[in-house]
């Protein structure tokens, strides 16, 4: 049957997602959007390099948007065919292994969420404005991308809309410019990222400075005007966080750090890279939020600097997220990182034990279970090789794989380092076994 063809998914745990012949380097997205009508026309230009000679290849690209137009190497592609979230494009000469590969897609349409058993991801509508929240596989609901998170490029994004709203992309804003009712806004994302993290925030949003100007990471905060008062005060611990968090888990990965807040409720917050996404319900001007704050502002570490090259190791975002909300819990004067860890276990030891968070699954990748288990496994890591010992790993591993990807051998593999016997032992119990392991005793760390 033409215009379709099996191959090996990328990864078990989303099938659909991911491409292979390619390896993508840089996406350029010039996109205009319609806030009123939710209307976005794009195009989209994808520097790659062919890995090997092949007929076609493909990208991830929702239905919800329509394809006018494709280039490969400047050429006007007469074959494509875009279906069932694929656009499968067969440039008129073929390409050699090792070849450039220039795609111009142009394309444009009514973006929606892509649905799927972690509910709506991607691009969604907001009762003024827009936003993108795209983990796991939400990407393509707005441009076309080869969406697995092993694929990570630069990009820089260019997002024309309607004057009075503030448009927010990854990475450093490089050029502002209004023509009559429209704005473009141009932004800069050098370091490598995964598709998902990518995201584009619209609304009637202020942009403020957080913290001192002398802070060593710039901060800023777009939000709704209304809310300034009760953010001041939420986020007000928020520069703490941050050192605290440089200091334990190594220099911050990116230029910046932005928290957008939006003006309707979000269920929960979402992290993008340089950016985290809260809802309005998450300023209560009594710092009800704060363990998020710290989870977020976490995964700039774990997720977004350190991405995993498959979803089955989605501890390594979840679980070290989760263990810095105790980190920070701990240097901020709340309960210890110790207290919180046994005080999660308690809880995990009265519900059901059925879950492998070394390979939890597509349907329980995103289960608290997994949050919880994950710095679990780690606070008793931390009990193994004490706190000098852990969290020198813990910089060793950010900095030894800064803007890549990563695996949980890799991981286990460097931790081995630190540890005179077998830590083998340790990951199987925790990270393998469905059984919830004994957490050792505190101030039982060995020498090793
Ligand atoms: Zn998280």
């Amino acid at each position: 049957m033409p215009g379709k063809f099996y191959e090996d998914p990328i990864d078990d745990y989303l099938p659909q997602n991911g491409n292979r012949g390619y390896r993508v380097s840089r996406y350029e997205l010039e996109l205009v959007y319609k806030v009123a009508a939710n209307r976005l026309a794009g195009r989209a230009e994808i520097t790659a390099v062919s890995t090997e000679v092949r007929p076609r290849f493909a990208l991830d690209l929702s239905q919800s948007l329509s394809v006018s137009k494709v280039f490969v190497n400047g050429a006007r592609v007469a074959k494509y065919q875009h279906q069932q979230g694929k656009l499968n494009i067969t440039p008129a000469q073929k390409i050699p292994a090792g070849g450039a590969l220039a795609i111009v897609v142009q394309y444009s349409g009514t973006p929606r969420p892509v649905r799927g058993p972690w509910g709506e991801v991607g691009w969604e509508e907001l009762t003024d404005g827009a936003l993108v929240a795209s983990q796991p596989n939400g990407a393509a609901s707005w441009f076309p991308c080869d969406d697995h998170p092993s694929s990570k490029a630069s990009y820089r994004i260019s997002i024309t809309t309607d004057s009075p709203y503030y448009a927010v992309a990854n990475g450093t804003l490089t050029r502002k410019q209004t023509k009559a009712s429209q704005t473009t806004w141009v932004y800069e994302q050098p370091e490598p990222m995964a598709s998902y993290l990518a995201t584009i925030q619209i609304g009637q949003y202020q942009k403020y400075r957080v913290g001192s100007v002398q802070s060593a990471v710039p901060m800023h905060a777009v939000i709704p005007v209304r809310l300034r008062a009760r953010f001041d005060h939420d986020f007000a611990r928020q520069p703490e966080m941050m050192a605290e968090f440089r200091k334990r888990f190594g220099p911050y990965p990116f230029e910046s750090y932005t928290v957008v807040v939006t003006d309707d409720e979000l269920e929960i917050p979402i992290e993008a890279q340089g950016i985290s996404v809260f809802g309005a319900n998450h300023c209560d001007g009594n710092r009800g939020a704060e363990r998020l704050v710290a989870h977020e502002l976490a995964h700039q570490w774990f997720g977004n600097s350190l991405t995993v090259s498959r979803w089955r190791d989605i501890w390594l975002h979840e679980g070290f997220a989760c263990y810095a909300e105790w980190i920070w819990s701990e240097a901020g004067g709340g309960p210890s990182a110790d207290q919180l860890a046994r005080a999660a276990w308690h809880n995990l030891s009265r519900n059901r034990q059925d879950l492998i968070i070394g390979d939890p699954g597509p349907q329980l990748m995103f289960d608290d279970r997994v949050y919880k288990r994950g710095a679990l496994t780690l606070h008793s890591l931390r009990l193994r090789l004490g706190d000098a010992a852990f969290f020198t790993l813990l910089r060793e591993w950010t900095a030894r794989y800064r803007h890549s990807s990563v695996s949980t051998q890799e991981f286990t593999d460097l931790a081995g380092h630190h540890s005179a016997s077998s830590l083998r032992p340790l990951w199987d119990s925790w990270l393998y076994s469905a059984a919830l392991p004994q957490l050792p005793q505190a101030g039982a760390a060995s020498v090793g």
